[in-house]
């Protein structure tokens, strides 16, 4: 491992090695030091869901994840060229059952949105909508009961399998940059001119780019002297149906519920939200409900065999927004983290911005995106 590397790169979750993707594609010689196995935080899961923020109220930060979620597709087909490894990408639409008058109505007001906001098709040709619907477009995926007032439809949603995704990645950028796994970084020196490794080993980047999910924070708060974020533990589970499901069924999302129909014939479930937790990796009575809470709106769960329950803490940024940009103390520290629940749909353009700020090239970021704001809000 090169020990003054232009850049090292400090965790291997999905934003991690996307910034590693472009920091190999710039010719930068990089490290990428993960304390454990890539894959092993938030990112290891297996629900990837690439859903759409609401399209009224436009900010830039919806246009920022609207941008990300419309390339993405581009960057698969790429990067599926490049490893072979098929990434479970498809744009499957989601299904939000509507259940009050008043949301109905209000929904209307979503739909004209998105003909406002959203472009008329995917980079694939496919037409981009918020539909109504009234009735479920299929009662053995989505439940009559749980769609008394029909439903929406929007098709810019997609879905991807996290797990093969983070393959593909690791596998392109192991191309260009050096990935150090079982490598744990104790403490960041000097403004980070010098990284030290729980083995003592000492490393002299030109620059850092911290991507250490949500333990980034506590690297942070050594160093900015305030709590920037926290972590937001979720479970999910992983189902397979007694009988087989339609694989580009779309998502189903309601009250925090998500279903989503993946192409190995599993149906993944997710998620819980939880702010306090003793245990990050354990499941426990809270998955049992939400699996309960799934199979009512969802009769194809009806009798499925568990396959998998999963864990995962996801980085939540004190501004509630994705946190990128140079540390205003030690500006040679570049933050790319706080993705919260939207990582996947947008961690290739974090990294873009990371590393326009690592190559000192012009990187702009949606307002509320920016180091300072999460400052201005942990006052
Ligand atoms: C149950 C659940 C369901 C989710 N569903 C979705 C979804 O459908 N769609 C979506 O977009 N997002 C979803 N998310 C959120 C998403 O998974 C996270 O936002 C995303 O994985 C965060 O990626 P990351 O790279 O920032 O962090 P992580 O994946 O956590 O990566 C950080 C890495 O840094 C490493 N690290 C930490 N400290 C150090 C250190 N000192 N030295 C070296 N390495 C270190 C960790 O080991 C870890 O591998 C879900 C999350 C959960 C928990």
């Amino acid at each position: 491992m090169p020990r003054a590397p232009d850049l090292a790169i400090v965790g291997g979750g999905i934003v991690g090695l996307w910034c590693a993707m472009r920091a190999g594609a710039a010719g930068l010689c990089t490290v990428l030091l993960e304390k454990g196995r890539i894959g092993q935080g938030a990112s290891g899961g297996f629900l990837g869901a690439l859903m759409p923020h609401q399209p009224v109220r436009w900010t830039p930060e919806k246009a920022f994840q609207l941008d990300a979620l419309m390339s993405l597709e581009t960057e698969i087909t790429l990067l599926e060229e490049r490893t072979g490894i098929d990434c479970g990408y498809r744009r499957c639409g989601r299904l939000i059952p509507t259940r009050t008058e008043k949301k109905r109505a209000q929904r209307t007001d979503w739909q004209a949105a998105a003909r406002q906001n959203w472009p008329t098709a995917s980079p694939g040709g496919k037409l981009l909508e918020w539909r109504l619907l009234d009735a479920t477009p299929d009662a053995r995926w989505l439940a009559r009961d749980a769609a008394p007032l029909g439903c929406e439809f929007d098709t810019l949603s997609a879905r991807v399998s996290p797990r093969a995704l983070l393959a593909a990645l690791a596998l392109a950028t192991s191309r260009t940059v050096h990935i150090r796994e079982r490598t744990a970084v104790a403490r960041l020196h000097d403004g980070g001119a010098m990284i030290v490794l729980d083995d003592g080993t000492e490393l002299k980047p030109g620059r850092v780019i911290l991507t250490a999910g949500y333990e980034t924070f506590d690297f942070l708060e050594d160093m900015a002297g305030r709590r920037l974020g926290r972590g937001v533990k979720g479970q999910a589970a992983l189902m397979h149906p007694l009988q087989p499901v339609d694989p580009h069924a779309p998502i189903i999302y309601f009250g925090g519920v998500y279903v989503i129909s993946h192409d190995n014939g599993l149906i993944a479930i997710g998620s819980t939200s939880e702010n306090e937790f003793v245990d990050a990796a354990a499941t426990d009575h809270r998955l049992d409900d939400l699996i309960a809470r799934a199979t009512m709106i969802c009769p194809a769960l009806e009798g499925a065999a568990l396959q998998e329950r999963w864990s995962g803490v996801r980085p939540n940024a004190i501004g509630r927004h994705p946190m990128i940009g140079p540390l205003p103390a030690c500006p040679r520290i570049v933050v790319c983290t706080g993705g919260y629940k939207i990582s996947f749909g947008i961690a290739h353009r974090m990294a873009d911005a990371a590393l326009g700020f690592v190559t000192g090239q012009r990187s702009s970021v949606p307002p509320r995106y920016a180091t300072a704001a999460h400052y201005a809000c942990a006052q």
